[in-house]
Order: C-alpha cells, then structure tokens, then sequence
C-alpha cells in the first residue's frame, strides 16, 4: 500500500521564535487530534532544521528541508549538501519545486543530480512537477509533467524509483487561490502513475506516492485527497497556520 503523506512547506517565511511556536502548536494538535497512518512533514528553512527536528522530538511528525545541492561537498558558498542533511538527520527534501524552477533556473538535468544525491544521502526526495498556466491552456501540460517527471527519475534503477515521492504542483495554483479541480487533479495524477508503469512496470508505479499541491486547504483537501490517484498534499500557504494544517491532516483516514 501506497504511504499517504501530507508535507508542509513553509517556503522562505516565520522567524525562529514564530517557527518555534507554529512546531509547538502542531506537535500538540497533531498528538490530540490526528489518528491516522498518514506521515506529516514540515519542510521548513534551513536553519532551522536541527531545532525543528529537536522539538518535533518524539512526535510523529518528520522534519524536510526545501532543497539540497546537486554537489557533495566542498567549495560551493551558500549551499547545503544532502550529507549534511543526512548528518542531522533529515529525512526528506524537496526538489524540483516550481519556484526553484522558475527564480533559480533549476531544469530536469541538474535536478537529476539532485535527485541522485539526496538518495546517495538515503534521503527521501520530494520530487515536483507541475505546469505554468499558459502550457495548460495551450493544452500542453501531459507532455510537459511526462518531460520533467523523465528528465529528472527516468535514469534511477527500479530499487530506486521506489524511493521517490512525487507532488504534481500545477504552477498555475501555487499561492495563486486558485486550485485544480479534482478531475484535473486525478487525471495528471493517472498520467504519471501510467508513464511509471511504462517504464518501471505496474506494481512499482502502484508503489509511489503522488501528492497534489496547489493551494490546498482544509476546505477543499478531503475532495483532492479522495481521488483514487492521489496520495495526500504539499501544502504551502496553509501550513503556515496549525488550525488550518492540522484540518488539512486531518482529512486523511
Ligand atoms: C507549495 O508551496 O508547494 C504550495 C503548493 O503552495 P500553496 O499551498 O500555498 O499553493
């Protein structure tokens, strides 16, 4: 059975103090409200990972960070390695977000480096894909996601592919309000899990989780988290309020 994930990503936002408080809250909602074998991540800024991690402390919710380099170590000024993240612990990273697509020109081949070291790393990749708005009304969004999902996992082993979570994040409904409607939610997802198959056979692409973001919140989660393709949520603007997350979580059964 496919593991159900709802990630939050706090993006670039909360000071020490307000991500501190914001942990707190959730690390208590979570334990007295949320009953169900779904897995809760906050991705959250760099530095403050290891006090995150050390206050979700024994709660079932697990700590990501939002990227990692596409090098090991060495003289690479302001990154962050995914054996640093495997050093402190982290188990998840995100990559291949639309934003990082789109202000820091990240395209399929270094994401495919990424990928790579964040598994040497036995981290668990978040892998993103999605389309901007004008693709879709072109009609084009199949044959983009079906490119970036190739270019950046279509090199990985069977054993490998296996440790991939996908979020299909149509960019269009990224902090836009504006959400995908559950049938064109379910449909991409069927598409990915169809190009999977494909390639890495039924069972294994049966295996992978696909998330759905794009301005998911507490209102419209249980209809996106009910299509039969679609394995929870990367929840961006609504993780930054733990009534609203935890309601969010909460949809999952
Ligand atoms: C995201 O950051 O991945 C995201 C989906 O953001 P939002 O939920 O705010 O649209």
């Amino acid at each position: 059975m496919r593991q159900k994930i709802v990630a939050g990503n706090w993006k670039m936002n909360k000071t020490m103090a307000e991500a501190q408080a914001l942990a707190a809250e959730l690390v208590g909602m979570v334990s007295s409200e949320v009953n169900t074998n779904t897995s809760v991540v906050l991705c959250v800024p760099f530095p403050y990972l290891p006090v995150i991690k050390y206050q979700l402390g024994k709660s079932s919710i697990k700590v990501g960070a939002q990227n990692c380099s596409e090098h090991e170590w060495g003289a690479y000024t302001g990154e962050v390695s995914a054996l640093m993240l495997k050093s402190m612990e982290i188990p998840y990273v995100i990559l291949g977000h639309s934003e990082r697509r789109q202000y820091f020109g990240e395209d399929g081949k270094l994401l495919a480096k990424k990928i790579d070291k964040a598994l040497t790393a036995t981290l668990t990749p978040i892998f993103c894909c999605g389309e901007p708005l004008e693709v879709r009304e072109a009609g084009n969004h199949e044959k983009l996601v079906k490119q970036q999902v190739e270019e950046a996992l279509f090199h990985l082993s069977d054993a490998d592919l296996k440790k991939i979570v996908i979020a299909y994040e149509p960019v269009w409904a990224i902090g836009t309000g504006k959400t995908a409607t559950a049938q064109q939610a379910q449909e991409m997802h069927a598409v990915i899990r169809k190009q999977l198959a494909s390639k890495y056979g039924e069972a294994a692409a049966q295996e992978i989780s696909i998330l759905y973001g794009g301005s998911v919140n507490a209102k419209n989660a249980h209809e996106l988290f009910s299509c039969a393709d679609v394995d929870g949520g990367l929840v961006g603007g609504a993780s930054l309020k733990s009534r609203e997350f935890v309601d969010v979580i909460k949809v999952m059964k």
